[in-house]
């Protein structure tokens, strides 16, 4: 059966990848080792002779492997690897193929703990330039020689700024630099980095891909775009097999083995079950948060609402443009900062709690938490108020949401 359509796809993924015993889903495989009945094999599997064949769990599982067909099929792409989390997967890309005096430029408005890897990198010898990614000249005139990766978020979490993200592309394509796309907050439902020249898409399955908040992991794409001729840190021993599998072979090798950070079949079992209905889910939350986002702007004790999906927002036109929805992360601010907790305390459906793409809403106030460790002068260069306020919006209903922001803007 040849599937076109993105729940069609996955929902008969494990199936028709040759499930065993006829199980509609991947059994959850728990071995670490793998056993040969003849020792030749497992040299075979050692050497990378043997495709589809397992020795160690660190290095991959049946089941990782399901949901890694299962990453590739959505973002229409060549190859997945998963890792333990989205952190591990972006330190995986930035580890493996990044060499001390090699030099990479970041949109400035990135997932914070992506800012904190950047500073570590820093500490190891690599140049990091951050920009305003909203302008492509920006970038351009941040490239150098020995420019290497050019990073960006499609939504910024939490002030939604969106790329240049095809200007950015060209660029990349035009001067052969890997350009690394991280897809968490649209994720493949709304959009494929693919379309706009990514050679790399990170996903955070934590997010809207498991949905349910009962599991960690991460994931890297190779779309098949870039052509790893160009790219110099690829060790001689990987440059033995078709030049295409290059990147994300040495991801895979050196990112499971140096950093170890491997998913486990129990979580990639929980992400496969939670991918199933992520079409429907992302739908129902992008559409909630386009009515909440709509109410709040209307609001008299409301300063300012960030939605990609309002007309008011100054990327609005690139989100029509490139996403089927604008997803289910807003943020807003009271014009009475003062009243933002008491607000946040009134309201009784969004959960008080951080994280992201859950089923149910999450609000948190940003300055405090989760960008309290960056400080003042890295808030403030990434457009974080103090009084700013972030919602993930979930799948409740839609009434129930908007009744509950009403009660709750009294105390504002
Ligand atoms: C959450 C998030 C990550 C990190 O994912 P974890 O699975 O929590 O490690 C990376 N990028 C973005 C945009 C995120 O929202």
């Amino acid at each position: 059966m040849t599937s076109k359509g993105f729940t069609t796809g996955i929902v008969h993924s494990d199936r028709l990848g040759g499930g065993e015993f006829g199980a509609i889903r991947k059994p959850v495989h728990t071995s670490v080792q793998y056993g040969f009945e003849r020792v030749e094999d497992l040299i075979d599997v050692f050497q990378g002779k043997k495709k589809g064949a397992f020795n160690y769990a660190r290095q991959g599982t049946p089941t990782t492997s399901s949901l890694e067909s299962k990453i590739t099929l959505l973002e229409q792409g060549r190859a997945t690897v998963c890792f333990s989390t989205g952190m591990a997967a972006i330190t995986a890309v930035m580890l493996t193929l990044l060499r001390a005096g090699d030099h990479v430029i970041s949109s400035r408005f990135v997932f914070g703990n992506t800012n904190s890897l950047f500073g570590t990198l820093r500490s190891l010898g690599v140049e990091v330039t951050m920009v305003d990614a909203g302008s492509v000249d920006a970038v351009a005139d941040a490239l150098r020689p020995n420019t290497r990766i050019v990073f960006a978020e499609t939504i910024a979490n939490p002030g939604t700024q969106i790329p240049d993200l095809a200007g950015i592309g060209d660029l990349c394509s035009q001067n052969k630099i890997l350009y690394v796309v991280d897809n968490t907050v649209t994720s493949p439902a709304l959009f494929l980095p693919k379309s706009v020249g990514a050679g790399l898409v990170i996903n955070s399955l934590t997010k809207t891909i498991a949905g349910h908040g009962a599991a960690l992991g991460g994931a890297v794409t190779d779309t098949g775009v870039f052509d790893w001729q160009q790219y110099p840190n690829i060790a001689e021993e990987y440059r033995q097999t078709n030049v295409a599998d290059w990147g994300i072979l040495q991801i895979r090798k050196k990112g499971l083995r140096d950093m170890g950070a491997s998913l486990s079949s129990e979580q990639a079992h929980q992400i496969s079950l939670g991918a199933e209905t992520m079409a429907l889910r992302v739908d129902r939350s992008s559409e909630n948060a386009l009515a909440v986002a709509s109410y709040l702007e209307r609001h008299a004790a409301i300063q300012k609402v960030r939605y990609p999906g309002l007309p008011s927002h100054p990327q609005h036109g690139i989100a029509k443009a490139f996403f089927k929805k604008s997803s289910w992360l807003l943020s807003f601010e009271l014009k009475d900062p003062d009243r933002m907790l008491d607000v946040v305390n009134a309201l009784n459906v969004p959960i008080k709690a951080t994280g992201l793409g859950d089923t149910r809403s999450l609000i948190i106030p940003v300055a405090p938490t989760i960008f309290w460790e960056a400080g003042p002068v890295v808030r403030e260069s990434m457009g974080i108020s103090d009084g700013m306020v972030r919602l993930s919006l979930g799948i409740e209903d839609t009434d129930d949401l908007i009744a509950d922001f009403e009660q709750a803007l009294r105390h504002a």
